[in-house]
């Protein structure tokens, strides 16, 4: 039989743990350039020449010998013109200057630049130089950016736009990174109703209510950088689960479904992916966890190999999918996706692991609480203060339905199990989104 265990209250450093100790990344592959923001680069990539390739001017104004500027001001004789692009033809001797454009090539004999600001015009053909300038002023040396050779971009950065850049400046047109997970998302449950595809409302029938929850996972996958795939609503019936949890296995790289992992009679999502694990036996695994966090207690993590074409790896082993069975409640399905999913998720992706990283901020308000043997996730948005610090305020009903109140938090306040604390006292906080 597969690990299948039915867990007590474990605390969340112990299921982040577990949840992301069988995580890996996923295959590099190379892809273009332009589609790799986000991505983690998956190889060094060395600058096969120098950046900049020549030595150049940073300035408009004229190449000279710094030597002639000596007791400036003093005129020179003006024997070129060389804008960005061109090719000098004339070298800069004594008594001489070419008057040059930004980035335009150091001409031969000249090892500086009077910038044109601090030149006037005399006599035709003549410069009159007003200040004395020092060898190298306002010259950008071959390679002083990255020099060839040099590793421009290391294995396992996250490419900004300006890394990007970097890339391209060293002439990499193809990179090579993790691949972005492919997350399935799926909602269960059969009191839910979709939304009008033609922009009406549709009503609802007694008991039913409106799919919220895979909307917004769908946004949070791929507000994250991930590719979000749509798996739809799923009915309350041990069928309809499997067959959509093996949809998933062939088409993603790891899945989220909400809701049927409570302790309700129709809740088939942890009997599905059990049923899953064991016949795949093996190393495929599902943990049934109560994690000791408010809201978001109950979680269904599951280990399953994959289906149909990705199923294997480079070494024939078969490649196991990583299900989270978030809570149903709005709530708890965002803030166990932040907690639990989101640092798997990065781990398929490249991105260093370990759990969210949390921020210092002051309590705008008490945060009192009762002793419960859980971490209370409290939603607040968290600001600046006139004095540089943040301070965290929460953010309307903090029950696990009020989803109203998770849209207008930009971070979960962390608040340990006792009593809570008071307004002025400092806690940490998990940002879930931009702070400001
Ligand atoms: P469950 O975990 O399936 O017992 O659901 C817990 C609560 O969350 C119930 O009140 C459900 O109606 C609600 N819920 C479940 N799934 C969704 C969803 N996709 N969108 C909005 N509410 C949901
Ligand atoms: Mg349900």
């Amino acid at each position: 039989m597969p690990g299948h265990d039915y867990e007590t209250l474990m605390p969340l450093a112990e299921a982040q743990e577990l949840a992301m100790s069988r995580a890996r990344p996923l295959r590099p592959v190379r892809i273009p350039l332009d589609d790799a923001l986000g991505c983690v680069s998956a190889e060094d990539v060395r600058a096969p020449e120098d950046v900049p390739p020549f030595a150049n001017t940073a300035m408009d104004g004229y190449a000279v010998r710094s030597a002639d500027t000596v007791g400036a001001p003093v005129e020179l004789d003006v024997v070129g013109v060389l804008a960005a692009g061109a090719a000098p033809t004339v070298a800069v001797g004594s008594g001489q200057a070419i008057q040059i454009m930004t980035g335009a090539p150091m001409p031969e004999g000249a090892d500086s630049i009077a910038i044109v600001e601090r030149t006037e015009a005399v006599e035709a053909g003549k410069v009159r130089i007003l200040d004395e300038v020092t060898p190298g002023l306002h010259v950008r040396a071959a390679g002083s950016d990255i020099g060839a050779g040099v590793v421009a971009v290391r294995g396992g950065t996250v490419l900004t736009p300006a890394y990007l850049g970097v890339l391209a400046s060293v002439g990499t047109g193809l990179v090579r990174v993790h691949r972005k997970p492919r997350v399935g998302v799926m909602s269960t449950g059969d009191e839910l109703v979709e939304l009008d595809p033609d922009g009406g409302t549709r009503s609802l029938a007694a008991g039913q209510i409106r799919d919220s929850n895979r909307h917004a996972l769908l946004a949070t996958v791929r507000r994250d950088g991930f590719e979000a795939v749509d798996l739809g609503l799923v009915a309350d019936t041990e069928d309809a689960v499997t067959e959509r949890v093996e949809r998933a296995l062939a088409e993603c790289d790891a899945v989220l479904s909400t809701g049927g992992v409570s302790m309700g009679e129709f809740d088939y999502v942890k009997v599905v992916l059990a049923n899953l694990a064991s016949a795949a036996g093996g190393d495929a695994a599902v943990h049934v966890l109560q994690v000791a966090i408010r809201p978001a207690k109950p979680l269904v993590l599951g280990w399953l190999p994959a289906l149909g074409a990705g199923a294997g790896d480079p070494g024939g082993r078969r490649r196991l999918i990583p299900l989270f069975g978030l809570p149903g409640n709005p709530v708890s399905c965002l803030v166990s996706y932040q907690v639990m999913a989101l640092p798997v998720l990065r781990v398929l992706a490249g991105h260093r692991a370990g759990p969210p990283p949390t921020v210092p901020a002051v309590a705008a308000e008490d945060f009192w609480r009762h002793p419960d043997g859980k971490l209370h996730l409290v939603r607040v948005h968290v600001g600046w203060r006139d004095d540089g610090r943040l301070e965290a305020r929460p953010t309307g009903g903090q029950m696990s339905h009020q989803l109203a109140g998770m849209a207008m938090a930009n971070a979960l306040a962390m608040v340990p199990d006792g009593d809570g604390l008071a307004a002025g006292e400092v806690l940490e906080v998990l940002p879930v989104g931009p702070i400001g």
